[in-house]
């Protein structure tokens, strides 16, 4: 007879958890809101945005209801025509939120050591913007891509949703750069409000017109001076995000901390790689994502999916498959993106939130290198 060994882990690891600090009570502060009939882009939006906008170095926050609608809004706002130049290994919304606001999408290749947009495949393309993506929490090269756009005299703009708390090598804080940087408070990310987005900017101007981006395009008259959308935060969840502000860096600091005992651990073994760091710069590690060489590791990337699964281990082929194969853009044409394939065929992320046991971390490492060992 052929009895089933149970599973490493008898229960599900998931691959991630939003982190929501449960242990104080915001209840007084619930019931306040519901008894004041201010269910929407009150008082607590604006604490939230205040306290983001200080964390972030001190630039303009307009808090908004995802990163999808923030990143539809500035590119509404800043009112061109023409192609937008996105990577294609990032998650679909970046791709969706520029064909939503109306331009047509241009796929560039990634670096292979960052996983960022490679500035030197965005160089050839014809665009009337570039929207840029910290990767999993890697700044991308923010500099290189500023002074490409300069030259071109188009806007720079990024998708900054897993990049809250992240910094660029020059030590400032992701959310300071280009025209605007819009960040993701989805479940997933590293600071989750349930739903909701961050846009940041420097440009006190830009952030007025984008408060009124969020408003329908609604100064307060009621003449609309463009078309906006309904991209406002409630108040329930501006609660939670000004909440959480308190608690983030201690958490952002046991993630990194356990993204240390993975890549301490895994870098024991051939054949896993992972994403440059470049030297300054820090990730707040959205996912912790690796590379799995077959021939090197002895087994590729979705037998060892597979033989995650059966232990219990819940991963991801982030982002597997990348745009320009999704059905959505079977239509964009443009040049061949070979690193952006081999990183999609490749590529896993583990399990990783910031209040994840250490020992979960250590045991899943175990496991993998028992994986290999057997192979
Ligand atoms: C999650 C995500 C988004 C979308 O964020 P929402 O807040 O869900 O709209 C956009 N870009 C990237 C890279 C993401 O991972």
């Amino acid at each position: 007879m052929n009895t089933r060994r149970p599973p490493r882990f008898p229960e599900p690891v998931p691959l991630t958890r939003p982190t929501v600090d449960a242990d104080t009570d915001l209840e007084p502060a619930l019931k306040e809101v519901f008894r004041s009939g201010m269910l929407t882009n009150g008082r607590h939006v604006r604490e939230f945005e205040e306290a983001a906008g200080a964390y972030l170095g001190g630039v303009h926050v307009v808090a908004v209801s995802s990163c999808t609608t923030g990143l539809m809004l500035v590119l509404r706002c800043l009112g061109r025509s023409g192609d937008v130049v996105v990577p294609s290994f990032t998650f679909m919304a970046t791709g969706h939120a520029v064909a939503w606001a109306g331009h047509g999408v241009r796929f560039a290749d990634a670096d292979p050591r960052t996983w960022t947009l490679d500035p030197d495949a965005v160089a050839p393309l014809e665009a009337s913007a570039v929207l840029a993506v910290h990767t999993f929490g890697v700044p991308c090269d923010a500099d290189r891509l500023q002074a490409l756009c300069d030259s071109r005299g188009i806007p720079l703009i990024f998708d900054a949703a897993h990049g809250f708390g992240s910094r660029y090598p020059d030590g400032t804080m992701v959310g300071g750069k280009g025209v605007a940087e819009v960040f993701s408070l989805s479940p997933t990310k590293t600071l989750s409000t349930g739903e909701g987005g961050l846009i940041t900017t420097r440009d006190a101007a830009f952030a007025a017109e984008l408060r009124t981006a969020r408003e329908y395009g609604n100064p307060g008259d009621y003449d609309s001076r463009f078309i906006g959308l309904n991209g406002r935060m409630t108040e329930v969840s501006g609660l939670m995000g000004a909440h959480a502000m308190k608690s983030f860096p201690r958490w952002l600091h046991i993630r990194q901390s356990l993204v240390d005992i993975y890549r301490r651990r895994l870098s024991e073994l051939p054949g896993l790689e992972f994403q440059e760091v470049p030297p300054g710069a820090v990730s707040a590690y959205k996912d912790l994502a690796i590379r799995v060489d077959p021939t090197r590791f002895g087994m590729d990337r979705d037998e060892l999916a597979a033989r995650l699964a059966r232990e219990n281990v819940s991963t991801r082929k982030y982002f597997s498959p990348a745009l320009h194969r999704q059905t959505a853009y079977r239509d964009v044409t443009g040049p061949d993106l070979p690193v952006t394939d081999a990183l999609a065929s490749s590529m896993i992320t583990l399990p990783l939130y910031s209040h994840m046991p250490a020992h979960l971390v250590d045991r899943i490492c175990d496991l993998v290198h028992d994986l290999h060992a057997g192979r």
